[in-house]
């Protein structure tokens, strides 16, 4: 029988980690008694620098709770931080590593169809939700349109699939051979390979508490870019090279307008039009570049992508 961890990335999360445990918890225990998993598989719960009583639960847990450990990092290092800093720590010594959310909008049960996926040979177990109706419309027609978008880049990614997913030991080796700081792990694990499989599950509301992904830390995120790493400013440029090529684009017709009025020295036309539409096609191309160059100063820097402070995980052996 194999060691199954589920890890769970925990950003101020005390309205719902006694629920969450609960379900959890039961699943195992039910896994353990159809003789499918071994009794010391575990949750790792990863406090990713909460500011609420999520530590001090997932602390009490442990001592109440035999399947419960906890992994609290130093700060907020973000939602794929946290994932990243747990499937590390887990993946040492379980054979295979579930992630879900902590609020439970997915479905806990199919954690069951994953691990029967793993028993017949699967490495990699897509979560893939069959529906998105708890979604606004407009939650649904963006995502629609980054998959869209990003197919077309030729990143290949898992329609309706987020990161609620199993991972043999070996695909989480290979994950983390990936050293990238801007981590997006839901474009690289398509990129492990291996045998892959997919559940089905409906989405549900998030139980208590709400999303921990608002407008505001979304703005935030924004202002942490312009004065640590400096993208937001070429993404301005690009915004206004658009805008600049609008403008030549509006002069072209003003001055074919003036022209045939017979209002113009010649030369004038195409003097206009092509400073103002070379510049804005400079201004858009120097952005991209600096795009790129923006990410490979982040990465050159090798920062760690978590810090951890305890690991109950580890501890207890
Ligand atoms: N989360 C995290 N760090 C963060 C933000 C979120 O660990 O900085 C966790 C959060 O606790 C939850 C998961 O990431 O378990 C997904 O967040 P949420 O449910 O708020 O996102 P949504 O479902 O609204 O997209
Ligand atoms: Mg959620």
């Amino acid at each position: 029988m194999f060691k199954l961890s589920i890890v769970v990335p925990c950003y101020n999360e005390e309205e719902v980690l006694h629920e969450t445990t609960k379900e959890l918890s039961q699943i195992l225990q039910e896994l353990v008694d159809d003789e499918k998993i071994a009794s010391t598989s575990k949750i790792v719960y990863v406090d990713d620098g909460s500011r609420d009583n999520t530590w001090k639960l997932i602390d009490q847990f442990t001592i109440d709770n035999k399947f419960v450990t906890g992994v609290k990092l130093s700060r907020n290092f973000g939602h794929q931080g946290a994932l990243l800093a747990g499937v590390t720590t887990a993946s040492k010594d379980s054979d295979a590593v579930v992630t879900i959310d902590a609020d439970l909008q997915d479905d806990v049960h199919a954690i069951t169809k994953m691990v029967d996926e793993y028993i017949k040979g699967a490495e990699v177990v897509y979560g893939v939700r069959n529906n998105r109706d708890t979604d606004t419309a407009f939650k649904r027609n963006t995502a629609e349109l980054f998959y869209k978008f990003m197919g077309f880049l030729g990143v290949n990614l898992i329609p309706d699939s987020a990161d609620f997913r199993l991972m043999s030991q070996r695909a989480c080796e290979i994950l983390l051979s990936y050293h990238e700081t801007n981590l997006f792990l839901r474009g690289i694990v398509p990129l492990i390979g291996l045998k892959t499989s997919k559940v089905y599950y409906a989405r549900k509301e998030r139980f208590a508490g709400e999303s921990k992904y608002p407008l505001r830390k979304m703005l935030k995120f924004a202002m942490d870019g312009i004065t640590s790493f400096s993208i937001v400013p070429i993404k301005m440029i690009m915004g206004l090279g658009f805008f600049i090529v609008f403008i030549s684009i509006f002069l072209l017709i003003y001055t074919l307008v003036q022209k045939s009025n017979g209002h113009v020295v010649s030369g004038w036309s195409s003097m206009m039009v092509s400073i103002w539409a070379l510049g804005g096609v400079q201004l858009i191309c120097i952005s991209v570049i600096g795009e790129y160059v923006g990410k490979i100063f982040s990465e050159v820097k090798q920062r760690p992508r978590f810090t951890i402070e305890r690991d109950t995980y580890t501890e207890e052996k």
